[in-house]
Formats: structure tokens, C-alpha cells, sequence
């Protein structure tokens, strides 16, 4: 009796994909690896893998091969980006030879994230430079991390000849997020959207041109309401979508195929591998 009790307890995974959807925002490494093959076949229709430092790589890799409608970023994380992590030239001589791999798509995540403060903003702000630098180089689009440092991130952005790239998991108002479009960025807005207390977010999400706007999970962190608690997994970004379209007013069908465009679009993507498998809707 009591065990099955404790069976009933325990939530099931939930795959939420009305339609077509691409997650250009996810990690796949902390136990998200294992649902990918369900997610795919529920409707995901693609997604970017982003690095948080430069270990694993090869481990990335293999989820590639298995699903062709993944690709990955190379890039280390502003708060992996401390001394004691190592030499960041170093280091940054692995990310440029990840960045060179066919599968990688952009660059990052980088930024800077001035909340936790997990490496000293002067490492931060070395690291963004090296990605932005990679990321002209290499024509790749960059994923920027923003953490309560929107203007150190826009004066840092305005130096560097980069214009291309996304603020991921968009978590500032409306006056930066028209600095970013200004300076040619996309905008991606993740699970904090459906929460309580982000009026400011979605102020801005409401605002944002829908050429300009993506959708990502950030699994398996920022799970979307009504799955808020449970660990996050690219199977979830239906509800972001869904919470999206209502703050815009958009039919969520429609919006769920721009974001789809503009993420292949964005990282360079054939539409024909994004859109493999991707008809059949095992939405809950
Ligand atoms: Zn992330």
C-alpha cells in the first residue's frame, strides 16, 4: 500500500507541444539528456545545446549524432569564468576549436551576471570580450547571459563590432530590450515569463517585433506554470509559447511558427533538419 502511494506521488513527465516548436535555449548535461528522444518525438522540432564551459564537449557531441535536429553552442559561462577555474586564454583556445565543429551554431552563453557574482566582474567582462571577438570572427551569433548588469552588457556590446545574437532568458525592461533590438539582437524570453511578479518582463515581451523574438526553456532550470518545481526539459516550451502568445495577443499556432523560423534562421539551421521528424503532436 504505502509504496504504491509513494508511485502515485511521484509527478510524471509532461510533454507540452501543441505544435512545431524549437527550443534555441537548453542544457542538456544535468539529466535532461534522457528525455530528448520523447521530446522529439512529441513535436520538438529542434533546439541549441549551450555550453557552460568547455568540458564535455565530446559528450555533446554524441547527443548530435543521435538527434540530428540538435545543434550546440561553445562558450563559457560568466560564472565559470573565475580564477579558479583556470588560465582564460587557455581555456579559450578550446573554445575556439569547438567553436569551428559543423554542429555548433553560436557562441556563448556569455555575458555578464552581476546577481550571483560567482567570478569577479572584471573576469566576466574579459570572457564576454573573448566571446564577442569569437563570435565576429567566426560569423556565429552569440548568446548573451544578462544578470543584473544590462548596462555594462549594452557598453560592452556597443564596443565590439558584434551584431548579432540573442538576449537569452530576457530578464530586464523595455528600455533595455529596445537597446538590444537597436544593436541588431533577438530577444528570447523563457519560464520566468509565466511567473508572478515579472511585470516587467512581459511589459517587454509585449513589445518586442515578432521577427525579433525567440523561445527557449533554459531546462532544466525556470520551469514554465504549470510545471513550475519540476526539473525543466525542452518538452515544457509549449507553455512558455502558449503564455507568449496571450501577453502579445498572437494566435499561438502562428507565433509557434515565426519562432521556428527565427530560430533557424538566427543560428543558421537547414529548415529541412529543424523540421525532420517533427509532425507528429503528442500534446497533453
Ligand atoms: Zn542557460
Amino acid at each position: 500500500m504505502q509504496k504504491a502511494e509513494n508511485l502515485q506521488k511521484e509527478k510524471p513527465v509532461r510533454f507540452h507541444l501543441p505544435y512545431p516548436l524549437y527550443d534555441s535555449h537548453f542544457h542538456a548535461l544535468q539529466g535532461v539528456a534522457k528525455l530528448l528522444s520523447a521530446a522529439f518525438l512529441s513535436g520538438l522540432c529542434g533546439a541549441v545545446e549551450v555550453a557552460v564551459d568547455e568540458h564535455h564537449f565530446d559528450r555533446r557531441l554524441e547527443f548530435t549524432k543521435l538527434y540530428p535536429q540538435l545543434n550546440l553552442s561553445a562558450g563559457i559561462h560568466p560564472s565559470s569564468s573565475g580564477v579558479e577555474n583556470g588560465n582564460l586564454r587557455s581555456r579559450f583556445t578550446m573554445v575556439r576549436e569547438q567553436a569551428a565543429h559543423p554542429s555548433v551554431v553560436a557562441i556563448g552563453e556569455s555575458g555578464l551576471d552581476f546577481y550571483r557574482d560567482y567570478a569577479p566582474q572584471d573576469r566576466q567582462e574579459e570572457a564576454f570580450r573573448y566571446h564577442l571577438e569569437l563570435a565576429v570572427e567566426t560569423g556565429l551569433p552569440i548568446i548573451i547571459h544578462n544578470r543584473a548588469a544590462d548596462d555594462r552588457v549594452l557598453a560592452i556590446l556597443r564596443e565590439s563590432g558584434c551584431r548579432r545574437g540573442v538576449f537569452h532568458c530576457f530578464s530586464s525592461g523595455w528600455e533595455t530590450a529596445v537597446q538590444a533590438l537597436d544593436l541588431g539582437f533577438h530577444i528570447s524570453f523563457a519560464g520566468n515569463l509565466t511567473y508572478r511578479k515579472t511585470e516587467e518582463i512581459r511589459e517587454a515581451a509585449a513589445g518586442i517585433p515578432s521577427d525579433r523574438l525567440l523561445v527557449e526553456t533554459d531546462a532544466p532550470y525556470l520551469s514554465p506554470q504549470p510545471v513550475r518545481g519540476q526539473m525543466n526539459h525542452p518538452g515544457h516550451i509549449g507553455y512558455t509559447l502558449e503564455a507568449l502568445a496571450e501577453i502579445r495577443h498572437d494566435d499561438p499556432e502562428e507565433l509557434a511558427k515565426i519562432m521556428v523560423k527565427n530560430s533557424i534562421e538566427l543560428f543558421g539551421i537547414k529548415p529541412e533538419v529543424a523540421r525532420g521528424q517533427s509532425t507528429i503532436s503528442m500534446a497533453d
